[in-house]
């Protein structure tokens, strides 16, 4: 299997080639051309996966397809995570994946000043990589828009939960397009989670790995 037969356009490919990725894991075999098509998707994967660039590179590759021109304060995909540290990592990996593309991802997280997130939201960014809690701050104050937001992301869903961010994460929702495409990723497949799922995913393919 090579990541071309996924439907992955070129300067992705040259990216990864660069990494040296030579070859899909699995999770990114069965998740990729699913994501490509505007499926949505609940799929189970712990860290080492290969799970971030089982969405990073449909997400990367579906903004540079489609939608319009980026307005001021908005997003076009939103990446939900538990943790300031995994939002982090996420900005870098959707940075490396990105290289090459005209697409520009940001990071918002609380413990540290709003100020210099607000003013880096102002020219809008395509990837918006947050914590449900500061990212509420920010919806709230009016710094971010979801008027164009195309695809939702939840990563280690489970630990969201876990966390208490269960509220946060319904207003969160509330706010964004109902028409949307939605990657769910989770380590476990637990009640909560399942039912999270149940309330944000339309008709999803399902990955067990
Ligand atoms: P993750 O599970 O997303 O945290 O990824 C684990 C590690 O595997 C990261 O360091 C990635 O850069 C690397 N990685 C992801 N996909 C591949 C691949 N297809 N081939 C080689 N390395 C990969």
């Amino acid at each position: 299997m090579t990541f071309a037969a996924l439907g992955l356009i070129d300067p992705l490919l040259r990216t990864l080639a660069s990494l040296e990725y030579s070859s899909p894991t699995p999770i990114q075999a069965q998740a990729i051309p699913a994501a490509l098509k505007g499926r949505d998707l609940l799929a189970s994967a712990q860290t080492g996966t290969g799970k971030t660039a089982a969405f990073a590179l449909p997400v990367l590759q579906r903004l540079l397809h489609e939608g319009p021109k980026l307005a001021s304060n908005s997003t076009r995909a939103l990446i939900l995570v538990p943790t300031r540290e995994l939002a982090e990592q996420l900005l870098q990996s959707f940075q490396r994946y990105s290289e090459s593309l005209p697409l520009r991802s940001y990071a918002v997280y609380g413990g540290v000043s709003i100020n210099p997130q607000m003013m880096a939201l102002r020219k809008g960014v395509d990837v918006l990589i947050a914590t449900p809690g500061r990212l509420l701050d920010l919806y709230r104050q009016n710094a971010i828009k979801f008027s164009q937001l195309q695809m939702l992301v939840l990563d280690e869903a489970d630990r969201m939960l876990d966390l208490g961010f269960a509220d946060e994460l319904d207003q969160v929702v509330c706010a964004l397009p109902s028409r949307r495409q939605t990657l769910m990723f989770s380590a476990t497949f637990a009640a909560p989670v399942r039912q999270l799922a149940d309330g944000l995913l339309r008709d999803p393919l399902v990955l067990d790995i």
